[in-house]
């Protein structure tokens, strides 16, 4: 197994064209947010801002979009069909496809809530032929079936802490290495574990630790964050296994940046957010 380190990370991370323009550096698409989660979709869609993604398009359901357009300078909300309590409707499916289409890497999942309509929006939009990131519902809403993501065509991220992973039909009982590893060989799709010593495996048997981040991020919105960051990795051209391996070390880093200014208790996903440049800029 390896780990993450940081002249790795830094051989990752895309140079920057110095003459290029934004749509060079990604265009990405997040399908996040619900009534009741108004922070989680900007918590990843300014985190891929901040990791270089050059144009972050954000669906969220039409309800919250007033609430999460105030809050996104960056990133471009659009307001979508809905559910009478606020989660994607299938008649979002179309505008989804249409917006995707034109995206460079897709995220799918932060904060979307449960629904039945939600959940097989969710399952539809699985063939989409982008790479694409599963995050929170978005994983839940495979309601414990992985099989289905044997018939994508793009590379497929997911980042399951040990809860989700154990929804999908992850098995923890031989330990946490040996079940990233089958799983992502058995399903074909690369797995971020994540908690103390996040894990990232792809389908081939690859397997990398990472040691940095802390105990401050354990609070709700820190997820979020990563998942940005992997999606603007994706969409700003990094091969899948070493977009995953970049963002959760700079992630991680970010987080470490939080807690020596201002303490694992007090820090909150808003600093990590605040300190992703700076875990970037010196590598
Ligand atoms: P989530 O559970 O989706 O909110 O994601 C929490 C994020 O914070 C993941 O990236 C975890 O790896 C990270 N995290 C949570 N607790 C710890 C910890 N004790 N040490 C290091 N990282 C952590
Ligand atoms: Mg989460």
């Amino acid at each position: 197994m390896e780990t993450i380190t940081a002249s790795r990370v830094c051989s990752i991370l895309p140079r920057r064209d110095p003459a290029g323009h934004k749509g060079d550096f990604g265009k990405l698409l997040c399908v996040c947010g619900s009534v009741g989660y108004t922070g989680a979709p900007v918590f990843a869609s300014r985190a891929a801002v901040r990791t270089g993604a050059g144009l972050v398009f954000l669906a969220v359901p039409e309800q919250v979009w007033p609430v999460v357009a105030v809050k996104s300078e960056e990133a471009m909300p659009f307001p979508l069909p809905e559910t009478a309590e606020g989660r994607f409707s299938l008649l979002a499916e179309e505008p989804i496809r249409q917006r995707a289409a034109s995206c460079d890497a897709v995220l799918i999942g932060c904060g979307l809530g449960r629904d039945r309509q939600t959940d097989a929006l969710v399952r539809k939009l699985l063939d989409i032929d982008r790479p694409l990131v599963l995050d929170a519902d978005g994983l839940n809403a495979l309601d414990g079936c992985p099989e289905q993501l044997q018939r994508r065509t793009a590379p497929t991220v997911l980042t399951p802490h040990e809860g989700e992973f154990l929804r999908l039909g992850g098995d923890l009982s031989r330990g946490r290495e040996a079940a990233a590893a089958a799983f992502s060989r058995k399903y074909g799709v690369y797995l971020v574990l994540k908690g103390h010593r996040t894990l990232v495996a792809d389908p081939e048997g690859r397997l990398a630790v990472n040691e940095t981040g802390n105990s401050g991020m354990a609070k709700g919105g820190s997820g979020d964050v990563l998942a940005g960051m992997i999606v603007s990795l994706l969409g700003q051209g990094c091969g899948t296994f070493d977009a995953c391996c970049a963002a959760v070390w700079l992630h991680g880093r970010a987080g470490d940046r939080a807690a020596a200014d201002k303490g694992e208790r007090g820090m909150t996903p808003t600093d990590l957010l605040e300190q992703i440049p700076y875990a970037m800029k010196n590598l």
